[in-house]
């Protein structure tokens, strides 16, 4: 089981708003409330970050076990950032529920759960990119550190830096039947707890005040722990920056005899703040040798993840600015966001059918100043090979004349790309003219894109192919073209016994706005005419090869595709 805490503090109002109109009947919700008393808090009379998460801890293994029918223990837990204090005498409320189980889940084989509620389908959705990102966040860290792309610092240059030995702290607990569940299995929440208590000490070590535990970073239980078992925990300050540290915690296991298993790692950023609660600047650090030299540099690679991940995933997704730098470390949680958004705008339920010719339907969503806008058909095609069709981005000048050029710039990995689209420009035209998107003369606009395509995780999940804009460094906008942005945009395919549902959706940037408005508004069907092309395509090469399922160079057949201008 996972639990993910991140979900529940960076709701957007909307959805709390939509949330709340499709009160669930979520079998597996649990909740829990929680009055805080001065036995829950720290010395400044606030509730400790150990007890909060023991309440989260505990309410996700119940709401856990109401879907497995079984005892369940955490396995990981994903970011958790704290935004706020919470004083004695306030009430907290906890509900946890059940997003998503995946059958190699480490303590149970779960049955599969079906999402009912928007808000569900979207978690549901998201969660198995969450899972994605969780198992490559040490690829990124080795691979953020042997490029060299951190910088060596001189340690013996920095006169007054605290050898990091003095923050060292090491303790041991002993596993009472009072932290554990009637399985014997010591609670997550509690071993967490004590880790935060050993973390806080040593970072009280360093800056000779009271610590404020600002986030821990997403962690993996790499095995169980029991009654009886004594828990060594040990931590130590791996670096300091201006305003924050990161304290590293180890947590082993061990009976009278046997040896020590290593149960738990984690990582802790903290800051120490004034009376303003603005945060101090702390000493810096001098790190023991060898083995702290390694942790000093790797903790800065983890500040820099989380600084990418803080700004890349949890913001929602209009706070992103349109063309994020890409860059080989933070390219899992830029196609996290890539895949992520295209998922919840195709879970949305408020999408509203526009307009229908020959079975081929539009369809448009209007949030807040959004519009995005489907087009949707059944085609005559296996959906994997309209997935493996459709992700070959360099075919689609073939059949959408709204590409002109497609070129491949760089293979990320098997499921990701970027590609530089060359798109004749619009302009808009007069004012109830029928014709009132045409090309402007000589310009052409280029898009950097992001292409994530993603098998489905379970049956009844779509394919997915995701594209969003992103900047790079190699190819910055030149003369002649106009830099356009896409911010959301893709294909999900589903497939229905041997037929594919194929859905085309874009949220709409002012570069695609004025074809669609035109469509919406009835004076063109110019994504009819499109989609049609599209189909033909998909329906002519249905029994052919793709270059990704032959590893020769076979090219897709092109369609003599019809003129789609408007
Ligand atoms: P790593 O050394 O790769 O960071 P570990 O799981 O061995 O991974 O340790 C996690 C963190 O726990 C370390 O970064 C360090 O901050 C802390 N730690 C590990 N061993 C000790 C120790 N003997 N004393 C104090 N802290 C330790």
């Amino acid at each position: 089981m996972s639990s993910r805490v991140l979900g529940v503090l960076e709701k957007d109002e909307e959805e709390e708003e939509e949330e709340e109109e499709e009160e669930s009947m979520n079998p597996t919700e649990v909740k829990m409330s929680q009055i805080v008393m001065p036995c829950h808090s720290n010395p400044r009379q606030e509730l400790s970050v150990g007890q909060l998460l023991k309440w989260i801890d505990s309410t996700a293994c119940l709401s856990a076990e109401r879907h497995a029918g079984s005892p369940c223990v955490t396995a990981s837990m994903d970011d958790i950032h704290f935004e706020h204090t919470i004083s004695v005498g306030q009430v907290v409320n906890i509900k946890a529920k059940v997003n998503r189980a995946f059958n190699t889940s480490m303590e149970v084989i779960l049955k599969p759960i079906a999402p009912h509620t928007q808000r569900e389908q979207i978690e549901y959705s998201v969660a198995a990119e969450r899972r994605r990102v969780r198992m490559v966040h040490d690829d990124i860290i080795k691979d953020l550190l042997s490029h060299g792309s951190i910088q060596q610092t001189d340690n013996s240059a920095v006169g007054n830096a605290v050898a990091a030995e003095r923050t060292k702290v090491e303790s041991v607990e002993l596993v009472l039947p009072s932290h554990a569940n009637h399985q014997v299995n010591t609670f997550g929440g509690q071993i967490m707890a004590w880790m935060v208590n050993v973390a806080m000490i040593a970072a009280s070590r360093l800056c000779q005040a009271h610590p404020t535990l600002q986030t821990i970073d997403m962690f993996t239980f790499r095995g169980p722990s029991q009654i009886g078992d004594r828990l060594l925990l040990r931590a130590i300050v791996n670096n300091a920056f201006k305003n924050s540290m990161e304290v590293g915690v180890r947590a082993e296991a061990y009976q009278e005899e046997g040896p020590n298993r290593h149960i738990n790692s984690a990582f802790m950023t903290f800051e120490v703040l004034d009376d303003h609660r603005k945060p101090c600047t702390l000493p810096r650090i001098r790190p023991e040798p060898l083995e702290g030299e390694r942790r000093f540099q790797e903790a800065i690679a983890r500040k820099k993840i989380r600084l990418d991940r803080k700004y890349i995933i949890s913001r929602t997704q209009g706070e992103v600015p349109l063309s994020v730098p890409w860059d080989p470390r933070n390219q899992v949680y830029l196609s996290y966001n890539n895949v992520s958004a295209l998922r919840v705008l195709a879970a949305r339920n408020n999408w509203r059918l526009s307009s229908e010719k020959d079975k081929v339907r539009l369809y448009t969503l209007e949030q807040k100043s959004m519009l995005s806008f489907r087009v949707e058909s059944e085609v005559d095609i296996p959906a994997h090979r309209a997935f493996c069709l459709l992700a070959e981005l360099s075919n689609r000048p073939s059949w959408d004349t709204h590409y002109q050029k497609c070129e491949l710039i760089h293979r990320v990995d098997d499921d990701d790309f970027l590609y530089r689209v060359v798109a004749p420009s619009v302009r808009h035209g007069a004012v109830g003219s029928s014709t009132s998107v045409s090309r402007r003369e000589g310009i052409l606009q280029d898009f950097i894109l992001l292409a994530s395509k993603r098998n489905p995780c379970s049956s009844g999940d779509p394919y997915v192919i995701a594209l969003r804009s992103v900047s790079l460094p190699t190819h910055p906008p030149t003369e002649g073209y106009n830099r356009g942005e896409v911010l959301c945009a893709g294909f999900t395919i589903l497939e229905m016994k041997n037929i594919s549902l194929i859905s085309y959706y874009n949220q709409a940037s002012p570069e695609v706005l004025p074809y669609i408005s035109t469509d919406i508004a009835g004076l063109s069907s110019s994504f009819y005419h499109t989609f049609c092309s599209c189909s033909q395509y998909l329906t002519k090469n249905r029994l052919q090869f793709t270059s990704e399922e032959q590893t020769g160079q076979y090219k897709a057949t092109n369609t003599d595709s019809p003129n789609c201008e408007n």
